[in-house]
């Protein structure tokens, strides 16, 4: 455990200092961006030990979030990875913030169950920007024709802070620009529609190219590699 935790604080204070060199290239402050550890692939021991550094933490799946944030109920869970119809509920339950509405029909599941279970939650709304046909979330044009129609029609409890985006596996964190580029512009579209709730957030960025997400406006950024690189089964 105490060497997992040092390995966890040498990770950290890296990722924390790029994150403080793309803001000074940005001119952004670094309390502007939230960064979500991603434990999707981390052993518990592993996420235990995060836990006394750091407090905001991101799974994929539905099951294990909902395995993992009764273990650790202080931290703050997100869940970044596909939701399927039948663990809304359960998700409501455990996550403070969604990444991943993809579709008008799960927005509504959500507005629905947040109701009835009295429950709230902050979703992003996920953006297909490459047009990638392996990639789910909202066509852009779509999504801007129906945003005055599902902003009035949700939940309160269900509050839409931003869109969220997966950069394409391009060969370098670069080829991630204009995806992240084209997120905020679509933010900027939304926002200019005179429409309640103003978008604050963009999730853009992972390990291989948070800095340039920084650089183009994320405001949270998922990284899981670089955060547990160095661990292994030996460690724990
Ligand atoms: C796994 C995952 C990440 C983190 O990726 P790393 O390369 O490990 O930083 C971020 N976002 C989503 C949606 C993921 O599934």
């Amino acid at each position: 455990m105490a060497n997992t935790v040092e390995i966890l604080k040498q990770n950290l204070a890296g990722v924390q200092s790029c994150i403080r060199r793309a803001c000074k290239v940005a001119r952004r402050s670094p309390d502007d961006i939230q960064l979500v550890a991603v434990t999707k692939y981390a052993q518990w021991e592993w996420v235990e030990a995060l836990a006394t550094l750091h407090t905001v933490f991101g799974e994929s799946r539905p099951q294990q979030l909902a395995d993992r944030q009764p273990l650790l109920p202080d931290a703050e869970w997100h869940l970044i990875g596909q939701l399927q119809r039948n663990k809304t509920r359960s998700t409501l339950q455990h996550a403070d913030t969604i990444h991943s509405v993809d579709s008008v029909k799960l927005l509504k599941r959500l507005s629905q169950q947040a109701d009835e279970l009295n429950h709230s939650a902050r979703v992003l709304l996920q953006v297909n920007i490459s047009g990638e046909e392996s990639k789910s979330g909202f066509c852009p044009r779509e999504l801007l024709e129906i945003w005055p129609e599902i902003a009035a029609d949700t939940d309160p409890g269900i509050r839409i802070a931003g869109l969220m985006t997966m950069a394409p596996l391009g060969e370098s964190a670069e080829s991630a620009r204009p995806t992240f580029s084209g997120l905020r512009q679509l933010q900027q579209q939304l926002n200019d529609c005179n429409v309640r709730p103003k978008l604050t957030e963009l999730s853009m960025g992972m390990s291989r190219d948070y800095e340039v997400a920084i650089e183009e406006g994320a405001t949270l950024i998922r990284i899981g590699r670089s955060l547990f690189h160095g661990l292994s089964e030996t460690d724990t």
